[in-house]
């Protein structure tokens, strides 16, 4: 019988390549995004001073993650500030995405990662996802609505994709550390609720995970931008578990995007476990197992390995017509990514700066090309 009080879901995800040899296959597979697996990312003051701290109110692990790095590959390849793929070609920010459209609306905060003077704001760009029907298209407004901010010194960041009418800073505004400049939005280049962070010296874009470009290449990790709190809560995962719950049907993409997922109740023809998980390498697996009351494992699954880097995967498994008697039957993964990243702030990092609001200016800017 069901009950209510049923299952927790068992995850284990096998994480291949990245610095860890795979391990031998007499465990099933390695725990994928588990704190230990996570690899610190050093604060200092890199930046002669300058520090970055959250630019979101979230809790990575919790209620946000790291979905997209800057791409530190000069040519059509792409690579993170570890040397692995957790971005896409030509990606100049960093992207920190909120669990889902549910969240946003519930309203997040972006922050300002730092003292400084806002020297750029736009407001009016619709909130809709750029791959939605019907969403118009985004033009050279790639950032949608976002604050840019001078911390002196050289130093710029800018924030985007936040909600329409969120924006809460005037340019000229001095705003501190933390202090919230908006709301998480779907505004501009975005397939997803996340802010994205480009970070300026001088005019030149710097990855504040690795601001110092000549050693970028090592792979390693080196003295950051952010904060000692910032620092602790991105430390770099080889993946890691976005969302995770039950259902009462089997689930897709988007209902999971739009946390529109309706839980199970003792009357549902279905008892599903679903799970999306990101940034997974090509040969990891998930395995999933739902497990009842008493621990027995009741469903589960186990994905085949990743055939490429997915930029975000989602599998069931699930019990259909439960009953005494009746045979669990494991509904298999489903692989929804899509030949292509989701495109984050698609090519917004190359958006550059906001100024100061003026209208009817002309943009230079290139146009975004289509996601790899
Ligand atoms: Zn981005």
């Amino acid at each position: 019988m069901r009950s209510s009080a049923l299952a927790a879901i068992t995850l284990l995800a096998a994480c291949s390549p990245d610095a860890d040899p795979p391990k031998a296959q007499a465990a099933p597979a390695a725990a994928a995004p588990a704190p230990s697996a996570a690899s610190p990312v050093t604060p200092a003051a890199a930046g002669g001073g300058f520090q970055m701290a959250m630019p979101i109110a979230c809790e990575v692990g919790r209620t946000c993650e790291v979905q997209n790095y800057l791409d530190l590959d000069p040519g059509p390849g792409v690579k993170d500030y570890r040397c692995a793929g957790a971005t896409y070609d030509k990606h100049t920010g960093v992207d920190i995405r909120i669990l889902d459209i549910a969240a946003q609306r519930r309203g997040v905060d972006v922050l300002a990662v730092a003292p400084g003077k806002v020297t750029g704001v736009r407001d009016e760009i619709q909130d809709i996802l750029m791959n939605a029907p019907g969403a118009p298209p985004v033009g050279a407004k790639m950032c949608g609505n976002g604050v840019a901010i001078d911390h002196g010194g050289g130093w710029v960041t800018q924030s985007c994709h936040m909600a329409l009418g969120s924006v809460r800073v005037r340019p000229g505004e001095t705003v501190q550390a933390g202090q919230p400049i908006g709301h998480v939005g779907l505004s501009g280049a975005t397939e997803f609720p996340h802010v994205h962070v480009t970070v300026w010296k001088d005019g030149k874009v710097v990855d504040p995970f690795a601001p110092d470009a000549t050693a970028a290449a090592a792979c390693q990790g080196q003295a950051s931008l952010w904060t000692p709190d910032a620092a602790r809560q991105l430390a770099y995962k080889p993946g890691a578990i976005l969302n995770a719950g039950f259902a009462a049907q089997p689930v897709d993409m988007t209902a999971i995007e739009a946390g529109d997922v309706s839980p199970p109740t003792a009357a549902s023809p279905y008892l599903i476990g679903y799970v999306r998980a990101i940034n997974l390498r090509g040969g990891d697996q998930l395995d999933i197992a739902v497990r009842g009351p008493g621990g027995e494992v009741v469903a589960n699954v186990t994905s085949p390995a990743m055939d490429r880097n997915k930029a975000q995967y989602f599998q069931m498994v699930g019990e259909a017509a439960a009953g005494p008697g009746v045979a669990v039957r494991p509904l298999h993964g489903h692989d929804q990514d899509p030949a292509r990243r989701p495109a984050g702030g698609g090519a917004d990092g190359r958006d550059p700066p906001l100024r100061v609001r003026s209208r009817g200016r002309r943009s230079s800017r290139r146009p975004r090309s289509p996601p790899a």
